[in-house]
């Protein structure tokens, strides 16, 4: 890390810009389109993009946005951005990109910018994989924080159930070692907290023995959606811990990426990710072979690098609006209800209408306590509608029709990672209002200045 002396400038964004090592980028400046996020439909437009290297950039960022009463926020990849204005410095992380894979004690040590499917391909040579996301690109430590909730959640519970450590710059700029034994109640914090109670960056995380899986996808026209999705719900029901499963109603645009039999039309797309011998979780997916023939069928054993073929999630960067809720039970009457407003034949102007089966470890308990809260959520439904013609306009009056729809299954809250808004109300469905408080008040000591009081964040009303 190089330190300067800062000087003085015209603008005093210049004694920030002669002070830290990373650079930092006014609108317009080379280095501000860096952070035009993944989703091109949120304002991501904040006083200046600081590309930080190292802790001491980002120390240095939070304690010049407190002296010049300014806001920061911290973006990776933008999968999950709110909107920023420009009373807001933006902590960029993509140069955080320390990648260390300690296969004796199969734990890895990740900078902050560092995306899951990087960490992945890092850690396969040793047979080891990270409880990583649906999609690969996405940020780790974006993710963590939000909880986790990855394709094989079923078997091993949140992601962040296995983080041992965070590196941490609070509000008050102070650099904090987080583990369950230093700063427990931050240890607890961070994991579900978003960036409520700093910025990290770095993490270490626990690797899995996982050099492959069972899994991948099967795709069905979308004539065969109802019967496909009936029997996906039976199948729900007892499904062992060792397998974790997704339905999703796809409407995927004829662009370049999308195979050719699933483009410009509907189709249903049945995932699985399972960890037991390829024979017995076959014998579970076959229940599905004999229902409808496969339009697609990428089910085998997979190496984990493949990971995101299971989801196969968009991967460039789109105007996205996204819908979330978690539910108990679903009933065959919820699948119908389903199937009448974002089926085929319905005229959903949704890309991508998922359902994801949670239950097993996640419902769990783990060792050391996070706020995620809703654990005993039985599915998820997210949904992404791309806002572009001819449905931009469609897409998020629609949101409604699908929330009115499923209110009888509905729980009313949702999970972290699925609440991307700076809208408090939003966010306060993410938690119980004992967690929020707690958070809260935690966020409130740890920021006296308010510097992160700024997006995706849970602060007491003071
Ligand atoms: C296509 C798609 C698939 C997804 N699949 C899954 C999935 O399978 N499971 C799941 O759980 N989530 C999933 N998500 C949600 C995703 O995990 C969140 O949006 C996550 O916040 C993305 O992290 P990011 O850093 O890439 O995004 P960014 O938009 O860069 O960051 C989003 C937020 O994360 C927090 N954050 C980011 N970096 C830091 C940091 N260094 N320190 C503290 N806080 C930080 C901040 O609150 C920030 O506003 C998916 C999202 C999309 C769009």
């Amino acid at each position: 890390m190089t330190s300067r002396m800062p000087t003085l400038g015209t603008d005093p964004l210049d004694t920030l810009r002669t002070t830290i090592s990373g650079s930092v980028a006014l609108p317009g400046e080379p280095g501000y389109d860096a952070a035009t996020p993944w989703n091109l439909a949120v304002p991501v437009r904040p006083r200046a993009v600081i590309a930080v290297e190292s802790a001491f950039d980002v120390v240095t960022t939070v304690r010049f946005a407190a002296e010049h009463d300014l806001k920061v926020a911290v973006q990776r990849t933008g999968h999950g951005a709110v909107p920023l204005g420009d009373d807001v410095l933006l902590v960029y992380t993509a140069r955080l990109t320390e990648c260390t894979i300690d296969p004796g004690t199969r734990t890895a040590r990740l900078g902050a910018g560092l995306v899951w499917q990087q960490v992945i391909d890092a850690a396969a040579p040793h047979g080891l994989a990270p409880l990583a996301g649906s999609s690969p690109n996405v940020g780790v430590a974006g993710f963590l924080t939000g909880g986790g909730v990855g394709p094989l959640v079923r078997t091993y519970g949140l992601s962040a159930d296995h983080v041992r450590a965070f590196d941490l710059v609070t509000g008050n700029g102070d650099v904090l070692r987080v583990t369950p034994d230093q700063h427990a109640e931050l240890f607890r914090g961070l994991r579900g907290g978003k960036a409520t109670l700093g910025i990290v960056t770095a993490v270490e995380i626990d690797l899995m023995p996982l050099p492959s899986f069972y899994g991948g996808a099967l795709y069905f026209d979308g004539a065969d959606a109802a019967a496909v999705a009936h029997t996906w719900l039976d199948l729900c029901a007892d499904l062992p811990e060792h397998t974790s499963t997704s339905l999703a109603f796809l409407q995927l645009p004829p662009l370049p990426g999308v195979p050719r039999p699933l483009a410009g039309r509907a189709t249903v797309s049945v995932r699985f990710a399972s960890v037991a011998d390829a024979a017995d979780a076959e014998a579970i997916i076959g229940a599905l072979r004999g229902v409808a023939t496969p339009i697609l069928d990428g089910i085998g054993t997979l190496p984990y690098t493949a990971l995101g073929a299971v989801h196969a999630d968009p991967v460039d960067p789109m105007p996205s609006h996204e819908y979330s809720a978690l539910t108990r039970d679903l009933t065959h009457e919820a699948i119908d209800a389903l199937l009448a407003v974002a089926g085929p034949g319905s005229h959903s102007p949704q890309t991508i209408v998922e359902l994801r089966l949670l239950g097993g470890a996640l419902d769990r308990e783990p060792r050391h306590r996070s706020v995620f809260c809703h654990r005993d959520a039985a599915f998820s439904v997210m949904v992404i509608g791309v806002l572009a013609p001819p449905v931009a306009d469609a897409v998020v009056p629609h949101t409604h029709v699908l929330d009115r729809a499923l209110a009888p299954w509905t729980t009313g809250t949702a999970m972290p990672n699925f609440a991307a808004t700076g809208d408090p109300a939003r966010i306060a469905r993410t938690y119980d209002d004992d967690t929020a408080h707690w958070l809260g008040a935690l966020a409130d000591e740890h920021d006296a200045h308010g510097v992160l009081r700024v997006g995706q964040v849970v602060r007491t009303s003071r």
